[in-house]
This record gives C-alpha cells, structure tokens and sequence, in this order.
C-alpha cells in the first residue's frame, strides 16, 4: 500500500488508540502503534471480557445520538477482523430512586426510533428471579443494546492491522513528546512522524498537560462472580442489567458466548495511579458488595471468581464530556477513556483520523467527542 497521506505515531493500543490506527489506516496513513506493555495490555482499560453497549444514555444526550453510527463502525470493523464480537440485547433498568433518567432517555430513543417500554412490576420476579423487588418502583427495557466482547475485538484488531501493514511496538513506553516538531522518545531512542496521536487511556496526564486540568484517574473495582444453582438458569437468559437506585447502584454483565458474569458499579473514587498496584482489597469491593446486596436476592450466595482493579480518567467536573484535543501543531490527545468510552471507540478513532485527513475541521472533532452535536450532526457523520 502506499502510505501518500503521511506517517503517523500512535500512543497506546487501547480500543482508542486501536481505533485510531485502524481509521488511519483505512485512510492510506502509514501508521506505527507505540505500546508501553503487550498488544493488547491486560493493564489496559479496554481490557475486560465484556463491555455494555446501548442507545440508551441518561441525561448525556449528545451521546446517544452518535450510537447509530458508532454502532455501523463497528459493524465495519467486525467485517474487516472477520469476526463479529458482539451479542446483541436488550438493556434493562431498574428504578428504586427519583433519578433524572427516564424523561432524557424516552426523548432521545423517540428521536432515534429506538424501542423502549416499561416491563410491569408484577412481572419481574418472574423473568428476573435475581432481582430484589424490595424498593423497585419502575422497570424499563430498552432495545438494541447489549456487549461487546473486548479482548476478542482488541487481539483480532492487532492481527488485523498488523497484517494490514500498521507497525507495533510493544513495551516501549513512550515520554518526551514534542507536539510541534513530531517527535518522541521510546526505549532511548528519538522517534518522529507527521502527526502524533496520544491515546494513553488512564496514563494521560503523566504523557501530556494538555487534559490535566480536566481528567483524573479513578481506580475502580469490578466482580465475577458464580451464581448459586437456584438462579443459574435465568442468568443463561437475562440481558444486561443496570440497577440506577442511589445506594443500589450497580450494572451487570450475563454470563454469555465464555464470559463470565460481572458485576460493578460507576461510583468514581477519583483517586490511585494506574502504574499503582492491582490488588482488590475488601475496601475496593466495600461499595460495590453494599450495591449489590441492595439490587440482588441472596448476593452472598454468589461465588466470588475475581475482585478487579481497573482504572479509567474521569472528568474532574460532572460532564463525563470525552477530552480529545489537538496538541500543538503535529499531536491530538485523544482521552475518551471513562467509563463509557469502549462503545464509542472506533467513532472517535474515526473522527480524530478525520480530522488528521482533512475530512472534519479539528473543531467539529472535539464536538463530537465531548458528545455535542445535534441530532442532525449526528445523523449527517
Ligand atoms: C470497570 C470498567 C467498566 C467499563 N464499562 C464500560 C461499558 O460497559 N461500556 C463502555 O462503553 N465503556 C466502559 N468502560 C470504559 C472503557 O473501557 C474505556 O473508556 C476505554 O476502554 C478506554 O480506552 P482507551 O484506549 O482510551 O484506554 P486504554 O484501554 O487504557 O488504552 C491506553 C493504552 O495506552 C498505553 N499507554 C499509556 N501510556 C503509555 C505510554 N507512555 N507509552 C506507550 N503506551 C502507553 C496503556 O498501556 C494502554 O494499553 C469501562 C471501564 C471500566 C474500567
């Protein structure tokens, strides 16, 4: 292939970074990817065995319009790796608390054509035998969701570019970034490219300033856990679920296609250093085991397989607005890390090698990643 268009440098083989590269690629770039550890990281946020997808976004409007089409790029990527690592669902919610959830995201599903209905009260013990119906006050299933598998997408990705011809480097990790003359220094050595695109997930502010003033890490803790052998079968069946009570807060991943059954919650601690250690303490689980006594019947029963420790950046205001910046006159800063950044991926690895290309003013990229255009930009992506 030629590579006409230019070199870029990636930074990070996250789904962000991976993205990035694949849209860069698709575009005619010379791409090499830079990896501080393996490719793909288990360090790595992206790294899990099963990530929520949904058009169903609470009060952050903006970002359900942009899931038509962050949905088709996947669709795209899955046909170019040749394998489609997605199951698809429903995503059902369950309502213990006043929360301003429903009148957001009945407008944005109507908007979107998107399916949505309330699943009766008398209903749930029923097909969700799980749930703790002390407290429920309203059930919603909402249409077209459901997970994607990231280890399988993140491994046949990097088999996939790599055959394309994208060059990787692992456990090189990256420091000393010049953003105006393209340059950077990994395992001792001086680096340079026409455009550097910075990708470093939960690491960002130790790579670049550029989002230090409105990302932090937050260190977060997850479970896997075995049902007790009443409820195994309905685990078989149920979709993703996503608990919004105050204190039962709490959103959980089936069982599905070798995945285990998961379980986690999105109260940031906004603290710990993802080059910290990993090792879940019962202080890590504290929270999330009170969450989950609330929203399940009989949650010590569950077997714990795993309590892990992840990391993601947060927005240190309450926007959850992605930071993808352009850095000088050859770098872009992409942290869409947080906790909803996986479903989105390949959107914003596409809108920041847009803007790269020339196709989309820088501008119109940062928009999209904080999740502000309008429905009709959104539909015209
Ligand atoms: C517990 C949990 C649950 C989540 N649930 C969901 C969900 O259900 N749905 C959803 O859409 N999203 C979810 N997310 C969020 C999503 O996983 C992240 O937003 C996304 O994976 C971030 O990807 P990234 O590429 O930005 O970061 P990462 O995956 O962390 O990739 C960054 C990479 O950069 C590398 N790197 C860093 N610094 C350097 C350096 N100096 N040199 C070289 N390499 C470097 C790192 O090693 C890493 O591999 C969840 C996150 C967590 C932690």
């Amino acid at each position: 292939m030629s590579h006409s268009r230019g070199h870029v440098i990636v930074v990070g083989a996250g789904i962000a970074g991976l993205s990035t590269a694949w849209a860069l690629m698709r575009r005619g770039f010379k791409v090499s990817v830079f990896e501080q550890g393996p490719i793909p990281n288990p360090r790595a946020t992206s790294y899990d065995e099963h990530r929520i997808t949904r058009h169903a976004y609470g009060t952050l409007e903006g970002y359900a319009y942009l899931m038509p089409r962050a949905f088709a790029l996947y669709e795209e990527m899955f046909k170019d790796i040749g394998a489609r690592h997605f199951a698809p669902g429903s995503v059902v919610y369950f309502l213990r608390d006043d929360v301003d959830w429903f009148e957001p995201v009945s407008r944005s599903m109507a908007a979107l054509g998107k399916g949505m209905h309330e699943i009766p009260l008398g209903a749930v013990p029923d097909r969700f035998p799980m749930i703790e119906t002390k407290s429920l006050a309203r059930c919603v299933e909402t249409e077209e969701g459901g997970m994607l598998f990231p280890i399988r997408i993140l491994t046949d990705l990097t088999v996939f570019l790599g055959n394309a011809g994208v060059s990787f480097h692992a456990d090189a990790r990256v420091s000393d970034v010049d953003p105006e003359a393209g340059t950077l220094v990994a395992n001792g050595e001086i680096h340079r490219a026409d455009r550097i695109v910075i990708a470093a997930g939960a690491w960002v502010n130790k790579i670049t300033p550029v989002v230090a003033d409105a990302v932090i890490p937050s260190r977060q803790a997850v479970m896997y856990l075995s049902p007790p052998a009443e409820y195994v079968e309905a685990w078989k069946s149920v979709p993703v679920l996503i608990d919004l009570g105050t204190e039962s807060g709490t959103y959980t991943l089936p069982p599905r296609m070798g995945t285990r059954l998961k379980v986690g919650d999105h109260v940031f601690t906004r603290s710990g250093d993802a080059d910290g250690d990993r090792i879940a303490t019962e202080a890590d689980v504290a929270r999330l085991n009170r969450a989950a006594r609330l929203a399940y019947r009989y949650f010590d029963r569950y077997q714990v397989l795993e309590k892990k420790i992840c990391f993601y950046t947060v927005t240190r205001d309450p926007s959850e607005e992605f930071q993808v910046k352009p850095w000088g006159r050859k770098a872009w800063v992409v942290s869409a890390c947080s906790g909803h950044g996986f479903k989105l991926g390949p959107l914003i690895g596409d809108g920041v090698a847009a803007a790269i290309a020339g196709e989309r003013s820088d501008g119109d990229t940062v928009r999209l990643a904080a999740g502000r255009m309008s429905l009709d930009e959104a539909r015209a992506l």
